[in-house]
């Protein structure tokens, strides 16, 4: 069993983002700038926006942190949006979910210009992914294909089996996985919570990538024997021994499963860290488009 180290991995691409704004800077060019709009004050949500705020000061871009109350009306926010929108300096920005209830995600996604849609969740991004075009690609499914592609996992001709289709990982997803080029060219089965005998599947492919919220969902006796486990699940479990009384728990029982995986993810160090490199590699596509 190889560990899929995320932690490493996105340290490394950090690094290059970093010496690519290193000389931005020596040339006097203006660094990327990414902004981050967070809603409320539900506390998973504001610990991602600070690790996002932090990565962007160890590469050496701006960041600009809109933090506005869970009162805030649908009005409200789209006015922000607007703003950032047709601010000059921000070359990206990202709004924080879930949203509150009274505001509608989708409408607010859409309100993104998609030229700054970092975050790769604005239909016109979505569509270019889907057609094999350059855009943004959103950063979770980006972190995994990154991740395959430095520990030259191969992905060509195999069954990947995909769990859970959000439109943030598990769908995206299912569509990279399937794409023509690597990593790519996997035959995809995506499955949900209709899906009917999962261990079926799961027990044929060659690659699982699980994005469904259920800590140490996929069992040993689900998966065959040298199967590459690529784990997207983020769940803090209550437990009073802890620090914090929880623990973060993915959506594979990491224990068992990896004794017969060829590669896997653990949780924490795997998916979660690339998902915030990869976010910093929009941002500085994104300035370097606008250059
Ligand atoms: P989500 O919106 O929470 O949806 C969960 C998906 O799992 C749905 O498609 C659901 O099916 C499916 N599902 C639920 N129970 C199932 C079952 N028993 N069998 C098969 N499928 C089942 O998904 P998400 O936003 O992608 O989040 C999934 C997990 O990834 C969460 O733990 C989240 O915290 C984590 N996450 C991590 C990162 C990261 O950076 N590492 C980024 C994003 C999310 P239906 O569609 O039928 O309801």
């Amino acid at each position: 069993m190889k560990l899929l180290d995320g932690k490493k991995t996105s340290n490394d691409i950090k690094d290059e983002i970093a010496a690519e704004v290193a000389k931005m800077k020596a040339n006097g060019e203006k660094v990327p700038h990414l902004a981050a709009v967070i809603v409320g004050n539900d506390g998973a949500s504001l610990t991602y926006v600070g690790s996002k705020v932090r990565a962007c000061e160890r590469v050496g871009f701006e960041s600009t942190l809109v933090q506005l109350p869970n009162t805030t009306s649908e009005v409200e926010l789209l006015d922000k949006i607007e703003e950032l929108n047709s601010n000059d300096d921000i070359d990206g920005f990202i709004i924080q979910l879930p949203l509150p209830p009274q505001i509608d995600t989708q409408k607010v996604l859409m309100a993104v210009d998609p030229s700054k849609d970092v975050d790769g969740f604005h239909p016109e991004n979505f569509g270019k992914m889907a057609l094999d075009m350059s855009t943004f690609i959103p950063a979770t499914p980006f972190g995994i294909l990154e991740l395959l592609d430095r520990y030259g996992v191969e992905t060509q001709g195999k069954h990947t089996v995909v769990i859970g289709r959000s439109h943030i990982v598990g769908r995206p997803m299912s569509i990279l996985m399937g794409r023509k080029g690597f990593p790519g060219n996997s035959t995809v089965t995506l499955t949900h919570s209709h899906t009917k005998n999962i261990t079926q599947i799961t027990s044929q492919a060659d690659i699982i990538i699980t994005a469904l919220g259920r800590p140490k969902f996929l069992k040993a006796e689900m998966i065959k024997d040298d199967a590459v486990v690529i784990d997207v699940g983020i769940t803090r479990v209550p437990d009073e021994n802890a620090k914090r009384g929880y623990v973060i728990t993915g959506d594979v029982d990491f224990e068992n499963v990896s004794k017969k995986t060829s590669y896997i993810t653990p949780v924490p160090g795997g998916v979660g860290p690339m998902t915030i490199a990869m976010l910093l590699k929009n941002t500085l596509l994104a300035r370097e488009r606008r250059r």
